[in-house]
């Protein structure tokens, strides 16, 4: 059984890639887990997953789309998605809701080295398909509590 991922990586991922407003995320967490402490919470919600304090703790944001999600656990076994669709009724929501935060966010990630390798991999996509993809991670976003 191959499981990397904890509940902050991969809950904290998803916030950050649906662009939920930081305080809703760390509100959620402290109201869903019975040993949360809001001193420890609020840092690791905040600083580590959701890159929500300007990178005084992490040097980048840490984003994952679903297909590395799949190959670093088994979470993916048995899912009604496709870790490796990025658009369209089969898409992971995860790998969908990655590339648009590439595509939205291609500046900022482009101007550091540590995260320009991410936006080359932009490169790769045909323009037809970013705008696929944005038009889907729009209708995903519109529609988050029903996936
Ligand atoms: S394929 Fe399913 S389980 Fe895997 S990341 Fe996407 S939504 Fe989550």
């Amino acid at each position: 059984m191959r499981i990397i991922f904890n509940d902050l990586m991969v809950t904290g991922n998803f916030a950050l890639l649906a662009q939920i407003l930081p305080k809703e995320v760390c509100d959620w967490y402290l109201a869903i887990y019975v040993d949360a402490i809001e001193w420890v919470e609020l840092p690791n919600t905040a600083g580590m997953a959701l890159y929500a304090n300007g990178g005084r703790f992490t040097s980048k944001p840490y984003i994952a789309s679903g297909a590395y999600i799949k190959r670093m656990s088994n979470y993916c076994n048995g899912c009604k998605y496709k870790p490796e669709v990025r658009f369209g009724e089969t898409a992971c929501p995860v790998t969908t809701l990655y590339w648009n935060f590439l595509i939205d966010h291609r500046a900022e990630f482009e101007s550091s080295p540590r995260t320009r390798l991410m936006t080359a991999n932009l490169k790769k996509i045909s323009d037809g398909d970013q705008k696929s993809i944005a038009a889907h991670a729009q209708y995903l976003l519109n529609h988050l509590n029903d996936l």
